[in-house]
């Protein structure tokens, strides 16, 4: 049978009903409705020339045996987040097993072809994202932390694993999966706002930001507020009053997609008599480029002494947390541009805010490229998500054309 993309729709509905209800799709990793997913995705493949494995980290894969032990990978996660969406992660792994059906059913490939349904990209119930392509990838390097991990019922994440076969202490040996990997693929919905704004159906994912998180803790004095005359006062919220509205500038300035958010501000002694004393302001920066990145957050950092000299007071940071930009494969997203023009007429090149399964393959140095379908109204992680029909059938045909193209590139 050709390549069927209405399946892939059908499949995504079928799953929806098997695994969500009214506030949405509930297929936590470790639990047994994402456990019933994982049977489902089997059944679905159920007489298909295909090998199963569930590796060390949980991930399961798919592998139809080619000429070469190479691998072309395609990937995705079927786990979701509590009243999540129908699309995110699914549609990547059920555009995937299209895929796979149609190279199966051409006969025996000049490289092989592996699906990979990753073990709790999401993170949601121990607050550890990227769990099995972490591992996969060999980054890992947090299991003393996660042993420590309970879920909000005090289940410690350890146990949790082990009732899904993987013992934590040998989750990294699921590393010896990407020794034969020759390119890594993987369908997303954008989960933003920009191919709807351009009436795009699809675009390629050149890499995904660079992050730099810190809290910027800033100290003034307390002090009456009918008392203290206004040139007298060491404001601490006039700090981050202002160094919010500065880094908007600085991403301005900086462009190319750069971001800055202060996402927080806790002012002490928060009372409405009082003049702030301190006031800790959460910062995040993004860029695809690291030394633009770089260069955001010394700015930042600048004009936080500025204004704590300006307003008498003093500004101290302290990093949350940071990742380097992660770029996808040069090649791979000349393929994606062709696949996607010849299936929607135009591509677009697009950087990823969040992070993907994707970004960690590529961390391990196997040439990756991500494609985005449109989402409606750029919403995702929860059960207004959409993305339309038709975009999703697009998306299985350019996921198609550009497993073919990479598979002749593996190949030649
Ligand atoms: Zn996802």
């Amino acid at each position: 049978m050709p390549l069927t993309p209405s399946r892939t729709v059908d499949e995504l509905s079928e799953l929806r009903e098997l695994t969500g209800d009214e506030n949405g799709a509930q297929r936590v990793a470790w639990t047994e409705t994402w456990e019933g997913a994982r049977d489902w995705l089997r059944e679905k493949l159920d007489g298909l020339p295909l090998e199963e494995e569930i590796d060390e980290a949980g991930n399961q894969w798919f592998t139809l045996r080619g000429a070469s032990e190479r691998a072309l990978l395609i990937g995705g996660h079927l786990d979701s987040v509590p009243n999540g969406g129908w699309l995110d992660g699914c549609l990547n792994v059920i555009a995937g097993a299209e895929v796979l059906r149609r190279i199966a059913e051409d006969g025996e490939p000049p490289v092989s072809v592996r699906l990979v349904n990753w073990a709790d990209e999401e993170g949601a119930r121990f607050g550890r994202s990227l769990f099995g392509s972490s591992a996969a990838a060999g980054s890992m390097a947090d299991q003393d932390e996660l042993r420590q991990k309970r879920d909000a019922d005090g289940i410690a994440l350890p146990d949790a694993l082990a009732e899904h076969g993987v013992d934590l202490d040998r989750a990294l040996e699921a590393r010896r999966q990407l020794e034969g990997a020759a390119a890594y693929l993987e369908l997303h919905i954008e989960q933003g706002p920009v191919l709807e704004s351009m009436d795009l159906p699809l675009g390629v994912v050149v890499g995904t930001f660079g992050v730099e998180r810190h809290l910027v803790t800033w100290t003034g004095q307390a002090a009456h507020a009918g008392s203290t005359p206004m040139d007298k006062r060491r404001d601490a919220l006039a700090g981050a009053a202002k160094l919010e509205l500065e880094i908007r500038e600085i991403a301005r300035r900086t462009g190319d997609g750069a971001v800055c958010t202060s996402g927080g501000v806790v002012c002490r002694p928060g009372i409405v008599t009082s003049v702030v004393e301190t006031a800790e302001q959460l910062l995040d920066q993004r860029h695809l480029d690291a030394e633009k990145l770089a260069a955001m957050l010394a700015e930042a950092k600048q004009a936080s002494d500025r204004f704590a000299g300006e307003e008498s007071i003093d500004a101290s940071w302290s990093k949350i947390w940071s990742i380097e930009p992660i770029l996808f494969d040069p090649q791979l997203i000349l393929l994606a541009d062709e696949a996607i023009t010849e299936v929607a007429g135009r591509s677009h090149r697009l950087p990823s805010g969040p992070l993907h399964d994707a970004a960690e393959v590529a961390r391990a140095g196997i040439p990756t490229v991500m494609v985005f379908v449109q989402s409606l109204r750029g919403l995702s992680h929860t059960k207004l998500e959409d993305t339309k029909p038709e975009h999703l059938e697009l998306s299985v045909e350019a996921l198609d054309r550009l497993a073919s193209k990479t598979i002749d590139w593996v190949a030649g």
